[in-house]
């Protein structure tokens, strides 16, 4: 039998999402004898000298800004050198964002084996299966991979419902925010998360999510952090709230007793159309939080609409008042540089963050980026308008102001650079 070494890549940033990979890995290995170690690590070339497996599949959860960091760039040269050394007894796999929205530029020019799309509930098994020589590797859903001079697409899928990975690992005792919800039906051109997920969303069941709750209150976690791409979406259908169901999922997990649960905030921000009197009389009453972060994007309705938000200003305006009359403080998104934005949207854009500041809104600034697998991949990345940085330096005075937009401008020309590069080759 070959000895197996599964190695996963550790970076902070991935943490999370990792915990969720690993939960996979170890119920994996749980029923395969084969598989010998599982390994997190941030150093996989040391773990690469010092195994002597027969095979060793490594693992690296990518989203697209990490592409460019110095290290990781380095390790990946260094690693595949090494493997050449080992001839094919390294298996190098990508998953993430960044996989699933450019899983070519993540063969060819990354020069990972497999990419692997959207979640890896499914997928991952499967590859693991086929790569054991139980199945055949075109039969893997959702992998991009090299066949000699080819590359070669699998079928895409998307279950119907979150199939049970747990939001922790048993092994590395990492403990995620609570992924309730999957997915998003909107269309933001710059955003990849309804790409990934087909447009469909899909939620935890109450019962596995309350059982999590327990395991972690359990485990000492009193704050337990839920996971959205829209925290007050819970149990709809990703166009109008339904309050009761949210009611339901947080008075549920209340019951445990002793923890104190987020929702509305960090890692599940919300829509403003979803931020209803009727969700603030429930979240009001269930969750610790103090802030509610709100995606506002852009002050010009002409902007919103062209950017696909389905919202408009006027329903920031009534999301933050709401919040504001439930005793929260709204962290409120903008982000600069869209593509098409003109100098008129750049104005009242400005006035809009002013003026919520003024009322007490954090604004949180971000530049944008022209993601891999968005309508908006081609488009030239942002720059921050001189009249933005004026109003930033005034809302830094007032303390009301967080965000990267700086560290973003940077990263959104490398992205803009590199994908640009990457259609020549592709
Ligand atoms: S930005 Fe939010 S609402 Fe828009 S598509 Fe992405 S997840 Fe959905």
């Amino acid at each position: 039998m070959k000895k197996l070494d599964i190695i996963v890549k550790y970076a902070d940033l991935n943490r999370f999402s990792l915990a969720y990979v690993l939960s996979i890995l170890e119920h994996y290995a749980a029923s395969r004898r084969t598989v010998r170690r599982i390994v997190l690590t941030r150093d996989v070339l040391r773990e690469i000298e010092c195994s002597d497996a027969d095979l060793m599949i490594i693992m690296y959860s990518l989203m697209t800004p990490q592409i460019f960091e110095e290290d990781l760039v380095k390790e990946l040269k260094e690693v595949d050198l090494a493997r050449k050394k080992r001839d094919k007894s390294i298996i190098l796999i990508a998953g993430g964002p960044h996989a699933s929205g450019d899983p070519t530029g993540t063969l060819l020019k990354l020069g990972f084996d497999i990419a692997v799309l959207r979640e890896g509930e499914i997928t991952i098994p499967r590859l693991l299966d086929s790569i054991l020589g139980y199945d055949d590797l075109s039969n893997v859903p959702n992998i991009v991979y090299r066949d000699g001079d080819r590359v070669v697409k699998t079928y895409d899928y998307v279950p119907p419902r979150i199939i049970g990975s747990a939001p922790f690992s048993r092994t590395f005792k990492i403990y995620a925010p609570i992924e309730i919800m999957r997915g998003c039906t909107h269309a933001c051109k710059y955003c990849q998360t309804p790409r990934i997920s087909m447009f469909k969303i899909r939620y935890r069941e109450i019962d596995e999510v309350r059982r999590y709750c327990e395991h972690y209150a359990k485990s000492g976690i009193k704050i337990i952090r839920f996971l959205a791409p829209n925290g007050f979406a819970y149990g709809s259908d990703g166009r109008r709230p339904r309050p009761d169901k949210i009611e339901k999922l947080l008075r549920t997990c209340k019951q445990i007793g002793d923890i104190k649960l987020v929702l509305g905030a960090f890692p599940s921000e919300v829509r403003p159309d979803f931020v209803t009197r009727e969700v603030m009389e429930v979240v009001v009453k269930y969750v610790h939080n103090r802030k509610i972060a709100i995606g506002a994007q852009s002050g010009s309705d002409r902007l919103l609409r062209y950017i696909g938000r389905g919202h408009d200003v006027a329903c920031v305006y009534e999301a933050v008042d709401l919040c504001i009359e439930y005793g929260f403080q709204p962290c409120v998104d903008f982000i600069f540089g869209l593509p098409g934005e003109t100098e008129e949207d750049v104005e009242k854009t400005v006035k809009v963050m002013i003026d919520l500041a003024r009322r007490g809104c954090i604004i949180r600034g971000h530049t944008f980026m022209p993601l891999p697998g968005t309508p908006f991949e081609n488009e030239p990345p942002g720059k921050v308008h001189p009249k933005y940085l004026e109003a930033l330096r005034e809302i830094e005075r007032m303390r009301r102001l967080e965000g990267y937009w700086k560290e973003q401008e940077h990263i959104a020309e490398k992205i803009h650079r590199y994908l640009q590069e990457n259609k020549c080759i592709t």
